[in-house]
């Protein structure tokens, strides 16, 4: 169940039974050559509506640019000042606080978003704490969970690609959009095949020690039969993990 295709008297019933809500959240940023600027945002969207369709958990709108500064250097990529998407991710907690949500479960894409959602998480309990000052109001709980993390999913990336998994513009995540979007596939040859690795720091030092855009992968070896494979395993930990958070 997907909010933005409901309509709100649907959303009133869905209430009754439940105060909890997935949102996914990920960046808008390149992912070298062969990658697209959104699989930050479509890997935890994909899942989590696979998730919401597989066990009626109800799925919001993707938050989809987040903390990509240092991947500027990059034509298409979108960010965010932390502040922005503090003060972004507040309004939206306390909008579906507003309604009766109790729960809010953050499925992420993008590891350079989390150090920003755990200080957005801060920013909106401290709203729900001074709001709740005399009202009886029912306590709001933020949960976040990056989507590689979920259990078995790291297994079967390494298993999938023992060679080249890196740490950005990964055959897993690449793979992921390939099965959700196998019109959207592009088929170039890497050169480095394997991407260097190193510290980030800023944008232009960012695209000095990586010209392309990968660190430390090879996503030529992306397919849509990985992605499933992987797709499949998170999709079932998170209609685990969900579950309890919602009844917790
Ligand atoms: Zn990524």
């Amino acid at each position: 169940m997907q909010l933005h295709l409901s309509t709100w008297p649907e959303i009133e019933k869905h209430l009754e039974k439940s105060k909890a809500i997935l949102i996914p959240i990920g960046s808008t940023e390149q992912h070298g050559p062969n990658g697209l600027l959104g699989t930050d945002a479509l890997c935890p969207e994909f899942i989590g509506r696979r998730a919401g369709d597989d066990a009626n958990i109800l799925v919001g709108p993707t938050f989809n640019v987040g903390q990509a500064q240092h991947h500027m250097s990059f034509p298409g990529t979108i960010t965010l000042r932390p502040s922005t998407m503090i003060a972004a991710m507040t309004d939206w907690a306390q909008s579906l606080a507003h309604h009766g949500f109790e729960r809010i479960y953050w499925l992420n894409g993008h590891g350079g978003n989390i150090a920003t959602i755990n200080a957005a998480f801060a920013e909106i309990y401290h709203g729900v704490s001074f709001d709740r000052a005399g009202t009886n109001r029912g306590p709001l709980r933020c949960m976040l969970r990056n989507w590689w993390e979920l259990p078995g999913v790291m297994d079967i990336c390494r298993q999938l690609f023992p060679v080249g998994e890196g740490s950005h513009a990964t055959p897993s995540e690449v793979s992921v959009t390939y099965f959700a979007y196998p019109e959207a596939q592009k088929r170039v040859a890497m050169s480095p095949r394997v991407a260097p690795s190193g510290p980030i720091y800023d944008a232009a030092d960012y695209r000095l020690r990586f010209p392309d855009g990968r660190i430390g992968s090879d996503p030529s070896q992306a397919t849509p039969e990985a992605g499933e494979k992987i797709v499949t395993a998170a999709v079932k930990g998170v209609v685990r993990e969900f579950q309890q958070f919602a009844s917790a």
